[in-house]
C-alpha cells in the first residue's frame, strides 16, 4: 500500500471513493494490471460501514456486519495491488501526461495524476432541514443507529422515514430501546416487504402515520419531538430521548458540478457502461442516477466502471486489441 502526495507519473485509474463501488472497481482495475489508486474520503464514511448487518449480499448466508464487509472488500482489492490514500477530493482538471490526455485530481494538499477516473463518492444521509436538528446532533439526534443505538437502552426513541433504512434501523434499535416510534409522512411504508413484515410483527415498534417532525425540543438533550399530522394539521408532542433520521440520501457530487452531467437530484448520469458525460471519467454506485441502491448493485457498477476504464486506458496507450 503506497500513498503518493504528488504524483510524477499518472495512475492508469484513480478511483474517488472507498465504499463497495469504489473498492470493487479498485479490485477489478488492479487485477487487470492497471496502476490503480483509490482515494477514500477523509471527512465522510461509506454508508455500509455504519450498517449493522447486510443480509442480502450473495454468498454470505446469515449476513455480515457492514464494517466487516467493507474491510473484506478492501483487503481483497489491496491483495491485487490496489493502492489507497485518503483525502477529500475537491475537483479534477484536465492534464496532458506526455501526450496522453488525462486528469489531475486535487485532494487537500495532494495532487494525483490519472489517465482515467472512476467517481464512486456515494451519498450521505439527508437532513430534515428543521432549525433544531443541527443543535441536537450528538445530543439525541443521530443518523447512525449502529453507532448510537446502545446509548438508548430502555429509553424511548423515534425514527423518521419509511424506507428500507428507516425500517431496518428501527428494527435494530429495538435491541436496546424500550419503544421505537416510526414517524412517517404517509400512511404506508416504502420499505421492502420483508422489512415491513418484521416491523409490524415487532411489539416494540409503533407508528406515527401521516406525521412530520415540526420541532425537536429539549434543554441540553432531546426530550420530545413535536409532530404535525399532515392531514388534519393537528400537532402533538411525543416524548423521546433519541431521534434517528433516515429520510433518504443526497449524492456526494458537489466537486463534480459543472464538470459532469448530473440529474435534477444531483446524481451523476451514466450509461450502461458507467460512462459519464465526459470521456475517460466513469462513475458507479450510489452517486449515480439509478433506481436500485444496494451493496450488490454498487459492486456490479464498480466492476463495469473498472472494465470501461481499462478499455479507455488501453485505447489511450495504443494497447487495445
Ligand atoms: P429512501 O428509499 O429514499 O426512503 C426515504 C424515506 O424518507 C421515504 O419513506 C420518504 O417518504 C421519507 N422522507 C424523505 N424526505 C422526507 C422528509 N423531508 N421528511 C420526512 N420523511 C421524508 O431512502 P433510504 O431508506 O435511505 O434508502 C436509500 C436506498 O438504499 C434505497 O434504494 C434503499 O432500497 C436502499 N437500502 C436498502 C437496504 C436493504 O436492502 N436492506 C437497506 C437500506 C437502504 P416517502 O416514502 O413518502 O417518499
Amino acid at each position: 500500500m503506497v500513498e503518493e502526495a504528488v504524483s510524477t507519473q499518472p495512475y492508469d485509474v484513480v478511483i474517488i471513493g472507498g465504499g463497495p463501488a469504489g473498492l470493487t472497481a479498485g479490485m477489478y482495475a488492479a487485477r487487470a494490471n492497471l496502476r490503480t489508486l483509490a482515494i477514500a474520503g477523509e471527512t465522510s464514511v461509506s454508508q455500509v460501514t455504519i450498517t449493522d448487518i447486510v443480509e442480502n449480499y450473495p454468498g454470505i448466508p446469515g449476513g455480515i456486519n457492514g464494517f466487516e464487509l467493507a474491510e473484506r472488500f478492501k483487503t481483497q482489492a489491496v491483495e491485487f495491488g490496489l493502492q489507497t490514500a485518503s483525502g477529500d477530493v475537491t475537483g479534477l482538471v484536465r492534464k496532458d501526461w506526455g501526450g496522453l490526455a488525462g486528469w489531475e485530481i486535487a485532494a487537500g494538499e495532494a495532487r494525483y495524476g490519472a489517465l482515467s477516473v472512476v467517481v464512486a463518492t456515494g451519498a450521505t444521509w439527508r437532513r430534515l432541514g428543521i432549525p433544531s436538528e443541527e443543535r441536537f446532533i450528538g445530543r439525541g439526534v443521530s443518523f447512525c443507529a449502529t453507532c448510537d443505538g446502545p446509548f438508548y437502552r430502555n429509553r424511548e426513541v423515534a425514527v423518521v422515514g419509511g424506507g428500507d433504512t428507516a425500517i431496518q434501523e428501527a428494527l435494530f434499535l429495538t435491541r436496546f430501546a424500550k419503544k421505537v416510534t416510526v414517524i412517517h409522512r404517509r400512511d404506508r411504508l416504502r420499505a421492502t416487504g420483508i422489512l415491513q413484515k418484521r416491523a409490524f410483527a415487532n411489539d416494540k415498534i409503533a407508528f406515527a402515520w401521516n406525521s412530520v417532525v415540526e420541532s425537536i425540543d429539549g434543554l441540553d438533550l432531546v426530550q420530545a419531538v413535536r409532530l404535525r399530522d399532515v392531514k388534519t394539521g393537528q400537532t402533538r408532542d411525543l416524548a423521546v430521548s433519541g431521534l434517528f433520521i433516515f429520510v433518504g440520501l443526497t449524492p456526494n457530487t458537489a466537486p463534480f458540478q459543472g464538470a459532469l452531467a448530473l440529474d435534477a437530484g444531483g446524481y451523476i448520469q451514466v450509461d450502461a457502461n458507467m460512462q459519464t458525460s465526459v470521456p475517460g471519467v466513469f462513475a458507479c454506485g450510489d452517486c449515480t442516477a439509478k433506481r436500485f441502491r444496494q451493496v450488490v448493485t454498487a459492486c456490479g457498477d464498480g466492476a463495469t466502471a473498472a472494465f470501461s476504464a481499462q478499455l479507455h486506458v488501453e485505447e489511450l496507450k495504443g494497447e487495445a486489441y
